[in-house]
Order: structure tokens, then C-alpha cells, then sequence
């Protein structure tokens, strides 16, 4: 008996499993026509100085809505993309979708800096740094303006090659961010080797920030680590008025998280910055503002 209620279980785990790589497979095949068809969007989230509260950027954020699986989050099909090396043609789309909405604020007169994801895969792609230049020079937003958020493992693994990259990406103007900072395996004066402008405390520790003082420990010290090097701090997940209190109070210069706003589709976005700021479709051939 017990060997056939063993059984059984096996025979369920296969399911599930079989369930899974399939739905897997079946993502992996759908990727490029989803995009194509406009089911694979971007949302964007704001970050705010923490002393004055101005909005200083966005990140864009991947989103795939799918006909029949509904929302999938990007934690479930970026590193699909990756294995089935789709991630290039997925980074592409984002950029695209970025900057063509950074060039719809520039007409505006609002030179709102946008952030895009870069995934680890998209170092080694030999002509990257020719397609982010292509697609600045397509829209006509200057690098200023972007910013690409790394992933600490991409840069340690192959640490000569990637240098090389990052310095190439940065003579485009652009500006380079260390995301989810605290989880990997570099260290700060790692980063001082490469041209890196500032560097994003993973949300892990952010979020225990206000409950518990080891959390609060480390962010002070990534953020007193990081200035000494120059680098700027923002951190990403903050969801309380404590959380962002001790923030400012340790200097921690940017600021996101679901406190400031979660996530917006582009038009809540521009309603958002309306009421925040107040600002308004400028008259043509005014001064660009700055946010
Ligand atoms: P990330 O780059 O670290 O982005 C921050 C994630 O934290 C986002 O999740 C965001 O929605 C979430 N978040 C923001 N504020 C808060 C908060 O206050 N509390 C909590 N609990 N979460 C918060 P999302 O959109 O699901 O993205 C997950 C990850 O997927 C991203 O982490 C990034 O690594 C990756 N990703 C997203 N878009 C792209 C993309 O276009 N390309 C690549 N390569 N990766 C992407
Ligand atoms: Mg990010
Ligand atoms: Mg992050
Ligand atoms: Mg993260």
C-alpha cells in the first residue's frame, strides 16, 4: 500500500513538472510573436530624491500579458528568454518602448531620465553597445537621459570583458546602476574598478528595514560604502514613512517603492506626474525641465 501511494506521488510530481517545461515551451515559442502583437508592455515606476521629493527618474518595468496564462511577471519569462536566447530581441523592445516614451515627455519639454533592466546575458552580446547607441540615435533622446541597471553578477563573472562594455556604454553619455546591490558576490571596491555611477540596495534588505536593525545596519553601510566611493545610493522597496525617515536620516539619495508609487501603465504615469508636480505641456521652445 504504501508502495502504491508512493507511486502515485511520483506520478503526479511528473505531472506537474511535465505541466510546467510545457507551459515553458509554449511561453518559449510565443515570446517574439507576443511582442509583435503588443502583449509584451512596459510600466513605469517613479524614484524620488529623498530630501526634496522631486521625481528624478523611472524604471521601466517588462510585463507580458498573455491571452490565456493572463499576467505574467517578468520573474517568469526573462530567464526563459535568456535560455532560449531571446533575451537580446526582449531588451530591445524595452529600450524601445522607453525611449519612445522619454522622446514623447522631451516634446513635451520634460527631460525625465528613464532606467531599462539589463540582464546579464546582454553584457556578452558582442554588438550591444552598437543597438542602445542605434536605438538613442532612432528616438533622438540624448544618453543623458538613460540609465541601464546591471545585475552584480554580470560584471564579476567576466569582469575584464564587461569593463570594457561598461566603458563603452558609458562614452554614450548614459548612466550605469548596480541593481539589487547586497545579494551578489561583488564587492564595493570591485565596483570602483568599473565605471558604475550608483548602485540600488536590494529591496531584501529595504524591506526589513523598519522591523529589524540588522537590515538598517546593512543599508548604512552600503550607503556610507558607497558615497566614500562617490557612487550615489538608491534604494529600491520601500513601502513605509519609517523605512524612508531612516533612509534620508542615513543619506540614501533616491528613493522607490510602493511608499512613493507602485508600478504605473504609461497615462496613469503622466496623471501622476500632473498632480505631483503640477507640470504642464510646456510652450514649444521652452526650456527643458528638468525633473
Ligand atoms: P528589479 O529591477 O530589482 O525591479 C524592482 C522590482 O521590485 C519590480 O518587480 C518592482 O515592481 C518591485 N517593487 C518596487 N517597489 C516595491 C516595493 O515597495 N515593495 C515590493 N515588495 N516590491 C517592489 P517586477 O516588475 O516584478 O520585476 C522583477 C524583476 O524582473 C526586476 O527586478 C528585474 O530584475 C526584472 N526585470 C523587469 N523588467 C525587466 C526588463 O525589461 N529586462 C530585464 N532584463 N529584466 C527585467
Ligand atoms: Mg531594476
Ligand atoms: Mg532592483
Ligand atoms: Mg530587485
Amino acid at each position: 500500500l504504501a508502495a502504491a501511494s508512493e507511486s502515485s506521488g511520483v506520478a503526479s510530481y511528473h505531472q506537474v513538472l511535465d505541466q510546467q517545461s510545457l507551459r515553458r515551451l509554449q511561453l518559449g515559442t510565443e515570446l517574439e510573436q507576443a511582442m509583435a502583437d503588443g502583449h509584451i508592455s512596459v510600466v513605469f515606476q517613479p524614484i524620488i530624491d529623498a530630501r526634496t521629493s522631486d521625481i528624478v527618474s523611472v524604471e521601466t518595468l517588462v510585463r507580458w500579458a498573455h491571452p490565456r496564462f493572463g499576467a505574467i511577471p517578468p520573474d517568469d519569462f526573462i530567464h526563459l528568454a535568456e535560455q532560449i536566447g531571446r533575451i537580446g530581441p526582449l531588451t530591445d523592445h524595452v529600450l524601445d518602448l522607453a525611449l519612445a516614451r522619454c522622446r514623447r515627455w522631451l516634446d513635451q519639454d520634460i527631460a525625465l531620465s528613464v532606467a531599462v533592466n539589463l540582464s546579464a546575458r546582454c553584457l556578452a552580446e558582442p554588438d550591444l553597445v552598437e543597438r542602445v547607441q542605434r536605438a538613442l540615435r532612432r528616438h533622438g533622446v540624448p544618453g543623458e537621459l538613460l540609465i541601464l541597471e546591471l545585475t552584480e553578477g554580470s560584471v564579476v563573472d567576466d569582469s575584464v570583458r564587461s569593463s570594457n562594455v561598461l566603458t563603452d556604454l558609458h562614452a554614450l553619455g548614459l548612466r550605469l546602476s548596480m541593481d539589487d546591490f547586497g545579494t551578489g558576490y561583488s564587492s564595493l571596491s570591485q565596483l570602483r574598478q568599473l565605471p558604475i555611477d550608483e548602485v540600488k540596495i536590494d529591496k531584501s534588505f529595504v524591506l526589513g528595514m523598519s522591523t529589524s536593525q540588522g537590515e538598517s545596519f546593512i543599508a548604512r553601510s552600503i550607503i556610507e560604502l558607497a558615497h566614500n566611493l562617490g557612487l550615489r545610493v538608491v534604494a529600491e522597496g520601500v513601502e513605509d514613512e519609517l523605512t524612508r525617515k531612516l533612509l534620508t536620516e542615513m543619506g540614501c539619495d533616491k528613493l522607490q517603492g510602493f511608499l512613493v508609487s507602485r508600478p504605473l501603465a504609461d497615462d496613469v504615469l503622466e496623471k501622476w506626474l500632473l498632480a505631483r508636480t503640477g507640470v504642464r505641456s510646456a510652450a514649444p521652445g521652452a526650456q527643458h525641465r528638468r525633473l
